[in-house]
């Protein structure tokens, strides 16, 4: 924990430092850099120093009358090596996070980021200056090969975070080794706002939740849903807010969103904005590149079998797509093959309450957006094809853990009633036991506990001896 706090303050004396490194190899605007990746690893860290120590320690259990004189106790051991595997959109979160939960449950971890961010060195350096030692968290920097050769050496759990696709291969690679993988990958996710809405708000959350970090987050607003009622008057709203994004490599702090980290990712893009187009769409502001910026654009006029409606973006798209009434609604959200978070924009508590339930996805934010990552004790992690597992929050910790069962048993010297020999008179004994036991009234628990002792006495029989 030590180590942990001087890491949150180093973390926060450097963070300009951070920032700029950050902002070089990823293109993001630098309020994006600071708020989402500085803000969030100190958060998580803060989490961490303080529940930690709780949440890992021993915890005593309910042991059953049927198991009377023992205690049970779950322990939470390290599971050895951690490898965790890294994408390139938040480096700098996307190395803390992971690295000091698996740290923290006592595991050492091997760190390989994405080729394209991999801010070589810094977190080295950070993790050095805080007292980490080297050997508790190695960095190895390399693309997809040097990943696979890092399973291939049978880590104790593979922590994945990236696209669908490469978590299908590390899954087939894992499987016949049995190393255990926990996979966070793409989605799809959409946001719904009915007509209660307070439309100003959706749609300025829809701007920001679809376009911070140019588009390139995992639980970006990939869908808006808007309730026909007011679907022209928040479209003109959203247009609104999509015109006023200051787009710009500029380092500076004015500066809304930067440009896209990789071209291929760019180039994604493109295609599915065209695509849209020969199929109909409507595209506004008219789709254009400036320099090497990709302009964020609103799409609407959509068809199911376009390809921004199935694949996922990870760009500055937001999609428009009408829907009548609630039903409908969740049917279509339903719909995505991908299942990692959503948002619901209501004043109706009651139904904000029905459709994030409703919602086939790991994660809801209600009047917000992609708010579900910004709280360390919460969670995180998808469904369908947005992976398994989760990480973060105290149910996070447990999956960097061997959740160890502890059964003690003072009473050393007796047998056991269901051990050998077995008896027509146990059989006996355990068949009144069943039969009350699981019933109800004072004269069930009194005939409960006679047959209790009738098997302790039946129990305490020495063992028969053959010949
Ligand atoms: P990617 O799958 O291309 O690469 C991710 C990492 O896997 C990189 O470090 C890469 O070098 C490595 N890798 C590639 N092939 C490998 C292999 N065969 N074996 C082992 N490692 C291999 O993903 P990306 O393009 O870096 O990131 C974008 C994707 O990540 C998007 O789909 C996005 O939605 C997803 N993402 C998900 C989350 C989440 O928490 N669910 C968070 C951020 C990004």
């Amino acid at each position: 924990m030590r180590r942990l706090a001087k890491l949150r303050d180093l973390i926060r004396d450097r963070r300009e430092a951070i920032v700029d490194r950050v902002i070089r190899e990823t293109r993001k605007s630098r309020t994006d850099a600071l708020v989402s990746e500085i803000i969030g690893v100190l958060d998580h860290l803060t989490y961490l120093e303080k529940f930690a120590p709780r949440i890992l320690a021993d915890r005593r259990v309910h042991t059953p009358l049927t198991l009377m004189g023992k205690k049970s106790k779950v322990v939470f051991e390290p599971l050895g090596v951690v490898l965790v595997i890294s994408p390139w959109n938040y480096p700098f979160y996307q190395a803390i996070v992971p690295i000091t939960s698996a740290f923290v449950a006592g595991n050492s971890v091997v760190y390989k980021p994405s080729e394209h961010t991999p801010l070589q060195g810094l977190v080295e350096q950070l993790l050095q200056d805080a007292g980490f030692r080297a050997s508790w968290v190695q960095f190895v920097y390399g693309a997809g090969e040097i990943g696979a050769s890092l399973i291939s050496e049978r880590p104790d759990k593979v922590f994945f975070t990236g696209s669908t696709a490469t978590g299908r291969k590390i899954l087939a690679q894992a499987a016949p080794l049995l190393v255990p993988v926990e996979i966070e990958l793409g989605g799809k996710d959409p946001m719904i706002v009915f007509e209660d809405a307070n439309l100003d708000r959706a749609a300025a959350g829809a701007a920001w939740g679809a376009l911070t970090n140019t588009g390139q987050s995992c639980t970006s607003v990939e869908v808006v849903y808007v309730q026909e009622t007011v679907y022209d008057r928040f479209r003109e709203l959203l247009i609104g807010e999509v015109k006023a994004i200051r787009q710009s490599t500029d380092t500076g702090p004015d500066v809304d969103i930067g440009g896209m980290t990789v071209e291929f990712q760019a180039e994604i893009v493109r295609k599915q904005v065209l695509d849209a187009k020969s199929l109909g769409a409507r595209i506004e502001p008219a789709a254009e590149e400036s320099g090497s910026l990709l302009r964020p654009v609103v799409v609407d006029n959509l068809t199911p079998t376009m390809k921004l409606m199935n694949e996922e973006t990870f760009g500055p798209l937001i999609p428009l797509v009408e829907f009548r009434d609630e039903q409908e609604v969740i049917e279509k959200a339903n719909a995505s093959p991908y299942g990692l978070s959503a948002s619901v924009w209501t004043n109706d508590p009651a139904r904000a309450d029905r459709v994030a339930r409703a919602i086939v996805t790991g994660n809801v934010s209600i009047n917000n957006v992609m708010l579900t990552e910004g709280n360390p004790a919460l969670p995180f992690g998808g469904i369908k094809q947005s992976g398994f597992g989760r990480y973060k929050g105290e149910f996070g910790l447990y999956s960097f853990s061997n959740i160890k069962s502890i059964l003690v048993d003072k009473n050393a010297g007796k047998i056991e009633a269901n051990w050998f020999p077995y008896t027509a008179a146990k059989y006996d004994a355990f068949s009144r036991l069943i039969a009350n036991l699981y019933s109800r009234g004072p004269l069930a628990f009194i005939r409960f506990a006679l047959a209790g002792m009738k098997l302790e006495s039946l129990a305490k029989r020495p063992r028969r001896r053959a010949g």
